[in-house]
């Protein structure tokens, strides 16, 4: 079979920390992903959120290519015109005032941390330290971000992970008072949760984050990595709440496929970074920063946040008339935009098994939450497509247990 040593050599040679779906992948165009063997997929993962505009988007494919031939990489000691094009479009449309380039979202959180601190030191609050994240949240895989994650699987063995660091429960607004103290730096969240299974904020809950911090003096970031730039129908999901961050987090979709990060703050709290604070080698690299403005271009000028807004809505409405045929497989449909968590009452991985052989791409988070993060450009007959094969996933899962 082709792709078989593809397979083989992954196993021999790469670190064991994914249990991989067993396709390997060769192609991609709009909606669609080829394997190796030419069975087309519809995408209903993209890439977890990365592929905004879908497979290879001719600009953002002419930007990479045409940056490519001009310059790779200077480092963060000189200036170029990508990173300086890309921060001035951000931070004109939401993304607040100023803007640091990074690689992943982890790193972006990452700094985010560091600038909270920072900010609280520099104004001679060297009690605040705290950084208070919720749970069912994630932030990332390095040992900051792991330790603002509330996931003790996946923070076992890692110890001891950096002090600091405290949770609250998820839209639990009667607790926020019990939360914060003197010490409080900043609250992290996650105005929708993704990895934690699609959970939304509440937008009471934001404002009574925010009204908190405004009286105490702590920060609010939000980590928009997976839910930020048009995901739920806004560029930045802060919009979609009214509720205004003092420091934003991007990465996942950020370059329409390239690796890039960002973390956005106001002009205040950016100051709080001086030369010397924070840094990193690869930040707005300029072909990831000629993608991350390719893909906000578009986004931005062909309007895709209504769009998103319109197709979720046309998506989740599509999911509430399953539920109500299928109470016995699903159990809520949750989500904004094109973030869409459809909780199940079966056992999820044989769900999308059976997507996979039907030629969906879909993945299950928090053990039995159904999770589709289309491309901003699908169709409604791509979603009719989806939901039709997800109902024929459903019809054969339901037959195997005698439902
Ligand atoms: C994926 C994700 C991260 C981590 O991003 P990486 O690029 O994998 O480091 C952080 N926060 C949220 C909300 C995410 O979804």
């Amino acid at each position: 079979m082709k792709g078989e040593a593809t397979k083989q050599l992954h196993s021999k040679y790469l670190m064991n920390t994914y249990s991989r779906y067993p396709i390997v992948f060769v192609r991609g165009e709009g909606a669609y992903v080829w394997d190796a063997e030419g069975k087309k997929y519809l995408d209903f993962l993209g890439g977890i959120a990365v592929n905004l505009l879908g497979h290879c988007h001719p600009s953002v494919v002419e930007a990479i290519t045409s940056q490519a031939k001009e310059l790779l990489h200077v480092s963060n000691l000189y200036y170029t015109e990508p990173a300086a094009k890309l921060a001035e479009l951000l931070s004109l449309n939401g993304g607040l005032d100023k803007i640091f380039f990074c690689n992943s979202g982890a790193e972006a959180n990452e700094g985010a941390i560091k600038l909270a601190r920072k900010f609280q030191w520099r104004r001679g609050h060297r009690e605040k330290y705290k950084i208070i994240s919720m749970t069912h949240s994630f932030h990332g895989r390095t040992l900051g971000a792991l330790s603002a994650t509330a996931k003790p699987q996946i923070q076992e063995g890692f110890g001891p992970l950096p002090s600091g660091f405290h949770t609250m429960g998820f839209n639990e607004i009667e607790r926020l008072d019990e939360a914060i103290d003197e010490s409080t730096a900043a609250f992290l969240i996650e105005p929708i949760q993704g990895e934690g299974g699609v959970h939304c904020a509440g937008k009471g809950f934001l404002e009574a984050l925010r009204a908190a911090c405004d009286r105490s003096g702590a920060l609010l970031i939000f980590d928009e990595v997976q839910c930020g730039m048009g995901r739920c129908g806004t560029l930045f999901a802060y919009e979609s709440f009214g509720v205004r961050p003092d420091i934003i987090t991007l990465a996942k979709g950020m370059g329409g496929g390239l690796p890039i990060g960002a973390i956005c703050a106001t002009d205040a709290v950016a100051n709080a970074f001086q030369p010397g604070d924070h840094g990193t080698t690869f930040g707005a690299n300029p072909v990831a920063a000629a993608a991350a403005l390719a893909t906000l271009r578009v986004l931005i000028e062909e309007n895709y946040s209504e769009r998103v807004a319109r197709m979720g809505g046309y998506l989740i409405s599509k999911f509430h008339a399953l539920q109500q045929k299928y109470p016995d497989v699903i159990r809520e449909v949750r989500g904004m935009g094109l973030m869409i968590g459809i909780e199940l009452r079966v056992d999820g991985a044989s769900l999308v098994a059976k997507c996979h052989e039907k030629g969906l791409l879909v993945n299950v988070v928090a053990g039995s939450v159904l999770r589709l993060l289309p491309p901003y450009i699908i169709t409604k007959e791509e979603v009719d497509r989806a939901v039709s094969i997800i109902e024929e996933a459903i019809k054969r899962v339901k037959n195997k247990r005698g439902l």
